[in-house]
């Protein structure tokens, strides 16, 4: 095939060849032409959520689990006290993470076919003091499902605790008003819905936090005070930036704004959504969680009940007609995920329908 196939992933995503195509030039790091581009990604960026008066952002080289991990160094002190709301896989990276790097750690576990509860977390709050941070993913990627932002930042607020959110799947897509969401720090990154490539995540970061973050950090490169202080001195990257993500990154949210900003991707992620949802039911596929719950940016679906399924030789089958799947990531059921995000629409969407169904014969058929 001399088409790429679509990646219907958590990341990387498909991207559109203009994106692609603003990758060709190479750029000095220090050269003033880049720090005007990545000035002016960060003023883009900080538009998304309308936090230039309370909020900075801070790009940092990377996957976004480094950016993750930066946050946690650089916003939680060394004898603070993190609570991590644990819903799923990427929940449970967020407290392995501040457990590694030495930070108190508190897991509060939930079912993985719910949200997590902002009613347990006022409880918690109540009954432990020494907890000094909350950590939250907005969308947990492991299964699809959307956690409450609104209301867990609510009752952080009223606690007088620093929030700190993983939005990494949910930046852009969904709608983040920093003036109605209080927030120490919210991390994302290029490849996510924004529709960039990988190689750097981004954390905003409340201005009156940032202050009182100087030497939190056991690490130097994750060190998000100190990456935005020397930025904000020279504008440019402490260490080598990715130059080609950046330039592709900053032509991604041109086209965002073009597309209608947040509101038209989530219109057309809803779409997208929907189109597979609607498309495997009638192939008899089930989706794991509640309609309520899922957010339109990944589905996780039962394996189908067919003598002869295996993920491999399904996704094998579905990487030949040009769509590459996701394995689940639950341990208790057999599960498989189909991401609704990138730069694809309907059409991909119904083409990745049949792809499946002609998979599924072909794995019948194959016995
Ligand atoms: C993608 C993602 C991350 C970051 O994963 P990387 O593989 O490091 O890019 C973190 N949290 C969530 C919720 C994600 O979806």
């Amino acid at each position: 095939m001399d088409r790429d196939a679509i990646l219907l992933t958590p990341g990387p995503l498909t991207t559109t060849l203009r994106t692609k195509l603003a990758m060709l030039r190479d750029w000095g790091s220090w050269d003033a032409d880049f720090v005007a581009m990545t000035a002016e990604l960060r003023r883009r960026l900080i538009a998304i959520i309308d936090g230039a008066d309370s909020h900075v952002v801070v790009p940092l080289q990377g996957s976004g689990t480094f950016s993750v991990e930066a946050a946690v160094a650089t916003l939680v002190p060394r004898d603070g006290h993190l609570l991590v709301l644990d819903n799923g896989a990427y929940c449970k990276r967020l407290g392995k993470v501040a457990t590694l790097m030495g930070r108190r750690t508190t897991i509060m576990a939930h079912p993985e076919d719910e949200a997590v509860s902002a009613e347990a977390l006022d409880a918690k709050l109540r009954a432990d003091p020494s907890i000094t941070h909350v950590g939250f993913i907005h969308c947990e990627t492991g299964t699809g499902v959307l956690n409450p932002l609104q209301a867990v930042s609510d009752v952080c607020r009223r606690h007088g605790k620093g929030l700190i959110i993983d939005a990494m799947s949910s930046f852009a897509a969904l709608p983040i008003d920093a003036r109605a969401v209080t927030f120490d720090a919210l991390v994302a990154a290029s490849g996510k819905c924004l529709e960039g490539v990988p190689g750097m995540g981004f954390v905003f970061i409340r201005k009156a936090a940032l202050a009182a973050c100087e030497n939190n950090s056991h690490s130097l490169a994750m060190d998000l005070f100190d990456q935005h202080a020397y930025m904000e001195k020279t504008g440019q990257w402490r260490f080598t930036p990715p130059t080609h993500v950046v330039a592709a990154l900053g032509e991604a949210l041109k086209q965002f704004d073009e597309e209608g900003g947040q509101p038209a991707r989530l219109a057309r992620y809803a779409d997208n959504c929907a189109t597979l949802i609607e498309g495997m039911k009638g192939l008899g596929f089930k989706p794991f969680l509640a309609p309520a719950l899922q957010a339109p940016i990944i589905v996780t679906f039962h394996a189908p009940a067919v003598a002869g399924y295996d993920f491999k030789a399904f996704y094998a089958e579905a990487k030949r007609r040009g769509f590459i799947l996701y394995p689940g990531k639950l341990t208790e059921v057999e599960t498989f995920r189909v991401g609704c995000i990138g730069a694809i629409g309907r059409n991909e969407m119904q083409q990745a329908v049949n792809a499946v169904a002609d998979a599924m014969r072909a794995l019948v058929w194959a016995r």
